[in-house]
């Protein structure tokens, strides 16, 4: 029998409990678990004035931010829409029905100006891993680094070819916050001191980002989300923007490592990167700190002609020697110096060589130095710390750690897809660090959520 026809009733009264109406095993209440701003206020307190209109509840803003990166709601716009639709949105954010939502404006007023001052995002953040560690979802041991680009709020119509591009007549005092941003980190490792190559063009909204071809498709402007992870269960221990060049990249990884080592002393036996991280100082930094390199060496001594490279050659440490594949030693010096400065070396590179009358006899010339008199080999300042990595390149944990390495990529899939983070809404080398900060402690919050989700209510019979 067809039942009677649904009609829209205003009733007077309710008798409504939003607490009843969020499903028990919704995402939000098994991150709401982890989430603790306690603390907040008071971390805040000395950047809000003692006069004036009461402001709204940081605690309110942050837990509204924390919805948006944890959904994929990117627009505050939308985001202030949704928590004043949603009612799950809203008991996370300890709103009742009848209480408005914040204008979108508050944001960026928050966002850009206490929040920052304050680096209350990376408090937030801290926090995050500071609780995983506390539950236990890292042994600190396993450590994995990568960088993934994300496409900067700028566009190529708005820029300025490298050639026509002069700092200098930038006015500091009428630049927008994002140009400012690139006038004070010109100097910093992470952004403008990364490399003195001037990129092929500046955006003129955000000249700190970095024009790159490096997906191998149309170029763009980017910043990267550096991230370094815990391999147990792949939680972010730390996180750091930069330009997108390879050294910014691998300098930041040793900023986060001295990080992670101060705040939460975290010492990791390895580092497992690719090979853009392979370099002779970046592998001589982590030995010196007893952190094996599981990463493959970036080695240019290769070569194409089919001639031996000196990879063929054995390094004789105890002789400071190379042998040949046909046992002959190749030698730095061949007669003593009283003075140990003396010598053929140069900056940082020493240069071996075999005897001029043994090579010419020697059978195999033609497959080691066809076209000189004798072999000649360099050795540069970091070759032991890269002979450590090409040795645990022979172990089997390596293979394991490679196969570990593709959890960082993992997690760079699941913040441009789930959390829809491909394109930053936030310009200059604040707002990207912001955003990286925000979407890692997301990551991390789902993670908990997932690993330890809330506990089911048994409805009664
Ligand atoms: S050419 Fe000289 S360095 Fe090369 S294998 Fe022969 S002896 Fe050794």
């Amino acid at each position: 029998m067809m039942g009677p026809k649904q009609e829209a009733q205003a009733a007077l009264f309710y008798e409504f409990s939003l607490e009843g109406h969020v499903p028990q095993d919704h995402l939000l209440r098994s991150i709401d678990r982890f989430v603790d701003l306690n603390d907040i206020r008071h971390y805040l307190a000395e950047f809000y004035s003692h006069t004036g209109r009461p402001s709204i509840d940081p605690e309110l803003l942050i837990r509204m931010l924390l919805v948006g990166y944890c959904f994929g709601i990117r627009s505050e716009r939308r985001l202030c829409e949704e928590v004043h639709l949603n009612l799950a949105y809203r008991w996370f954010c300890r709103l009742d029905l009848s209480d408005p939502v914040p204008n979108h404006s508050t944001f960026s007023k928050n966002r850009h100006g206490r929040f920052r001052e304050s680096a209350l995002l990376r408090h937030l953040f801290e926090k995050t891993v500071a609780r995983c560690i506390a539950d236990g979802l890292v042994s600190g041991q396993h450590l994995a680094a990568d960088a993934s680009l994300i496409e900067a709020d700028a566009n190529k119509q708005n820029s300025t070819p490298k050639e026509d591009w002069d700092r200098n007549a930038i006015d500091p005092n009428d630049a927008p916050r994002a140009v400012k941003e690139y006038l004070d980190v010109l100097d910093d490792a992470a952004f403008g001191a990364a490399s003195e190559v001037e990129p092929k063009f500046t955006s003129h909204s955000d000249p700190a980002s970095q024009w790159t071809a490096a997906r191998k498709g149309p170029a763009f402007f980017s910043y990267s989300t550096n991230y370094l992870i815990d391999t147990d269960h792949s939680v972010i221990v730390d996180v750091e923007g930069t330009r997108s060049i390879r050294q910014a990249e691998v300098g930041s990884v040793r900023t986060m490592l001295d990080r992670i080592k101060k705040q939460h002393g975290i010492e990791p036996e390895r580092l497992i990167a690719d090979s853009a991280y392979g370099s002779g100082p970046m592998l001589g930094w982590l030995v010196d700190r007893d952190i094996n390199p599981h990463i493959p060496v970036l080695d240019k001594s290769g070569r194409t002609d089919g001639t031996w490279s000196r990879a063929d050659f054995e390094w004789d440490a105890e002789n400071n020697q190379y042998i040949c594949p046909e046992g002959e030693p190749l030698k730095q010096f061949r007669r003593n110096y009283s003075d140990p400065n003396r010598g053929p070396s140069g900056k940082g590179v020493a240069k071996y060589q075999a005897l001029k009358h043994t090579c010419q006899a020697c059978p195999s010339k033609m497959k080691c130095c066809p076209k000189a008199d004798t072999r000649k080999i360099t050795r540069e300042e970091h070759e032991d710390a890269r002979q450590v990595a090409r040795d645990i390149a022979k172990t089997k944990q390596y293979a394991v750690s490679m196969r570990l390495r593709k959890k960082v990529e993992m997690l760079f899939a699941h913040l441009k897809r789930i959390l829809g983070l491909g394109r930053l809404r936030l310009r200059g080398p604040n707002g990207a660090n912001d955003e990286f900060l925000l979407a890692a402690t997301a990551q991390n919050l789902r993670k908990l959520a997932k690993i330890f989700p809330a506990p089911q209510q048994i409805s009664k019979a």
